[in-house]
Order: C-alpha cells, then sequence, then structure tokens
C-alpha cells in the first residue's frame, strides 16, 4: 500500500499561527490616516517637483547629488522610525513603506537610498543598538549621515553567511580583513553596517555585525558599479585591511551577526516590495498619460479595446501589489509574524514591476525605447527588485518552507 493520504483540515495550521479578530469595522488594507496620507502627499509632491527634472541627469552621470540627499533629509524621509528625542520622525515602518513607494514613483535610485538608510541601517541600530550607540548614532542618522549595509561579499550572496571577512579580537579591539560587493550607498555613506565573522570554526554562529564608520583607519571604498538601472544609486565594493574597530562598535552580541541580518532583511524585502510597488505605479501613471495623447488610425490609443486591457490587467496587478506590501508592513507594525507574506511581498511586485515596466515600454512605443522618454529607465529600474535582499528564487524558497512546515 502507498503513503496513507490524509484530507487537509481547516483551518489550515501552518507556523505562523495567529489569532483572528478581525471587526468589521477594520479599514481597507489601503485606507490611509489623515496622517499618512499627508505624509505619503507630501513625499510624493517632493518627489514630484525636486526629484523629477534630475532623473534624467542623475541616470546619465550614475549619481545622486548631495544637495538632493540634503533635501531628503530636510523632508523628514531620513529618520523616519527614529524617536522625536533623537531627531527622528517618531513613526511607524509602514510610513517608510509609504514613502518609499511615493519616491520609486519618480524614481528608484533615490527611493533606495531612503530604503537602506531607514530599514536596513536605522532598523537594526534601533532593535540591535545599545543606549550609548543610539545617542552617538540616531541623531546624526537622522540630520546628514547616510547609512549603508554590508553583508554580500564576491562568493556570498543568497548563501550570505558563507561569508569571508574576519574580524580578529586584538586587545580590546577587533582587525577586521576582507572585502564586501555590492554595497548600496556606498558612494554617500558615513556609518556602514558591516558582518564579519570572528569565530569561523563556530561557522554562522561567529558573525558579528560592527558599525565602522568611513574614514576609519585601513577601510577604503573600492570600485564603483556600472549598472544596468537603478544607475544613480551607488554600488560599490568595500575593502577592509587590518581596519581597527573598537569593540564597544559591535552591533548586538558577538556571534549574533546572523540574527541582525536575518531580522533586518526580512523587514527590509518588504522595502523593495514598495519600492517595486511604487516603480510599477510611476510606470503605469507615464503609460496612462501617453497613451491618452498619442493617436494612431485617427484615434487616440487608449481608445482601442486592446490597450485598455492591458492598462486594466495592469492595474489590477499593481492593486494586488500594494496589498501584499501593505498587509507585510502593517503586521510588522502590529508584532505579528511576517516571514513569509515580505518573500511574497517582495517576489510579486518585482515581477508586477518587470510586466508593467514591459507593457509601459510597448505602450510608447518607438518612444518606449529611447531616453527622451522616462519608460526605458523604470523597465531597466526593474530588474533589480528580483535580485537584491534575497532572489526570486530564495524568496520562493522561503515560502515553500513555510507552506511544508
Ligand atoms: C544593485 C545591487 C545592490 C545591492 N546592494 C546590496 C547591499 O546594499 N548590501 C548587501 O549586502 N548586498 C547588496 N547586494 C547584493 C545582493 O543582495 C546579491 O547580489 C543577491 O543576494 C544575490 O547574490 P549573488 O549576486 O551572489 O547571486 P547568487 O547567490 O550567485 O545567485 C545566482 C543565481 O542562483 C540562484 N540560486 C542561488 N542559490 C539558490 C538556491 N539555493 N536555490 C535556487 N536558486 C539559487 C539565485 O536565485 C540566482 O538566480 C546588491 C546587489 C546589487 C546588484
Amino acid at each position: 500500500m502507498g503513503t496513507q493520504y490524509v484530507n487537509p483540515q481547516l483551518p489550515t495550521s501552518n507556523s505562523q499561527e495567529r489569532s483572528y479578530s478581525v471587526s468589521v469595522t477594520q479599514p481597507a488594507l489601503t485606507s490611509l490616516t489623515e496622517d499618512e496620507t499627508l505624509f505619503r502627499n507630501s513625499v510624493y509632491e517632493f518627489a514630484d517637483r525636486e526629484v523629477r527634472p534630475l532623473v534624467r541627469q542623475m541616470d546619465d552621470e550614475a549619481k545622486l547629488p548631495r544637495a538632493l540627499i540634503d533635501r531628503l533629509f530636510e523632508l523628514g524621509v531620513m529618520g523616519i522610525e527614529i524617536p522625536e528625542e533623537s531627531g527622528g520622525s517618531g513613526a511607524t515602518f509602514f510610513h517608510s513603506i509609504l514613502a518609499i513607494e511615493a519616491l520609486s514613483r519618480v524614481d528608484p535610485s533615490v527611493s533606495v537610498l531612503v530604503d537602506v538608510h531607514n530599514t536596513l541601517v536605522i532598523n537594526a541600530l534601533l532593535r540591535w543598538g545599545n543606549e550609548e550607540q543610539k545617542r552617538a548614532l540616531l541623531p546624526k542618522l537622522a540630520e546628514s549621515t547616510v547609512g549603508a549595509y554590508a553583508l554580500s561579499e564576491a562568493g556570498s550572496g543568497s548563501d550570505a553567511f558563507a561569508l569571508t571577512t574576519r574580524g580578529a579580537a586584538r586587545g580590546g579591539d577587533y582587525i577586521l580583513n576582507g572585502r564586501k560587493l555590492w554595497i548600496t550607498n556606498g558612494n554617500e555613506a558615513d556609518l556602514f553596517v558591516v558582518f564579519a565573522n570572528v569565530n569561523p570554526e563556530a561557522g554562522y554562529r561567529g558573525i558579528t555585525a560592527f558599525l565602522i564608520d568611513r574614514g576609519a583607519a585601513g577601510f577604503t571604498i573600492g570600485k564603483k558599479e556600472d549598472k544596468l538601472g537603478i544607475r544613480a544609486s551607488s554600488t560599490c565594493e568595500l575593502i577592509f585591511e587590518e581596519c581597527v574597530v573598537a569593540a564597544d562598535r559591535v552591533l548586538g552580541e558577538v556571534g549574533k551577526g546572523y540574527k541582525v541580518a536575518i531580522e533586518t532583511l526580512n523587514e527590509g524585502r518588504i522595502g523593495i516590495g514598495a519600492q517595486m510597488l511604487g516603480l510599477a505605479q510611476g510606470a503605469l501613471d507615464h503609460a496612462v498619460n501617453y497613451t491618452k495623447e498619442r493617436k494612431q488610425f485617427g484615434h487616440t490609443i487608449a481608445s482601442f479595446q486592446g490597450v485598455q486591457f492591458q492598462l486594466a490587467r495592469a492595474a489590477m496587478e499593481i492593486e494586488a501589489s500594494r496589498l501584499l506590501v501593505y498587509n507585510a508592513a502593517r503586521l510588522r507594525d502590529a508584532g505579528q509574524p511576517f516571514l513569509q507574506e515580505a518573500a511574497m511581498c517582495k517576489l510579486f511586485a518585482s515581477e508586477v514591476a518587470e510586466r508593467v515596466t514591459s507593457l509601459a515600454v510597448n505602450l510608447f512605443g518607438g518612444n518606449g525605447f529611447v531616453k527622451d522618454y522616462p519608460v526605458e529607465k523604470l523597465f531597466r529600474d526593474a530588474k533589480i527588485g528580483q535580485i537584491y535582499e534575497g532572489t526570486s528564487n530564495l524568496q520562493l524558497q522561503t515560502i515553500a518552507k513555510q507552506l511544508l512546515s
């Protein structure tokens, strides 16, 4: 006889059991409070007014002007979850998601700077930093210091904990040696969260997170990558040669860096979902505008049902992305499990972003293929969503693990 098959039981049990106490008055996932609406609108208006005129130049030059980064600090999107007494906005993770979505509608290169700074660096410091580290660093991160997060190396991407950067204890310090690759904000950051292994015999339990300043002796910024998309966002190699880091710059406990990485990246992933969501929305905004203007066969191309149906499908897919992204972010803010939801939102939103930007290029026709129009850039930018903060296969792995556990 074969394996005995037992019918599934309802409710389905997975490892993320939670109590459902949804009342009929619960607002829709996409309902925003007045404060959230004002915040989202102010970020979008800023992006439209101050970022949009710079998009083409920043992409051509592969550079974010410091003056624009200063304006992001002034706007209050560089310390969203930092408490007000430390100079931040004292807002929620969900606010970060709204800001990333709104900025991405105009330029995903600008939004990823904000995303890494808030959802990875500040997030890690808020959760794992000791009081002294928070007192010293949070006000700077809210005011003018850009953060970067350095986990990946040439030999360790998906297999992140195979990292070979070493931290050797010497006196009261750690001496770091190794190289990091692909580090977003490498050009702009003054504070780096860097993962190194201080006890390779212990495997991943030797991984430790360090807070390292730009300019630390033995730390240099290496090659800047020349990329397909999000070109204005810097992606750099970091080189550590006998870099001395004081023991009080360990973030969290020695040997617990793997936890810092897992937890922050689970949340960061929702930020990438928001980036891809905003990017797709931006592409659809352009496609709607263009198809209402462009005439062929004596009519606007938006009047053709074939085009209308393509736009409608894109709008539906974007709304589905938004629901997944907002749900994951709201679960995180509510302190409920969100691992699977975060993986799903990033995976889905990045696939939608690829499809919608490709459609936008098609609907612009020849104009979609040239740099004088905005959609070819968004098409290039969309590709990164399936690669960083865990490739699509790794998101599928996470979802499958939850499903089968
Ligand atoms: C523009 C950019 C910015 C980045 N920013 C940062 C940053 O700020 N900080 C940072 O630490 N890193 C950053 N990264 C690194 C990024 O997170 C890694 O590139 C990513 O995790 C993939 O690692 P990899 O490039 O080594 O690819 P690999 O891990 O070599 O993957 C190659 C392919 O193999 C597949 N694969 C690997 N393992 C499996 C498996 N077990 N099952 C199925 N398929 C598998 C992957 O899905 C992928 O398709 C950035 C990368 C880029 C390109």
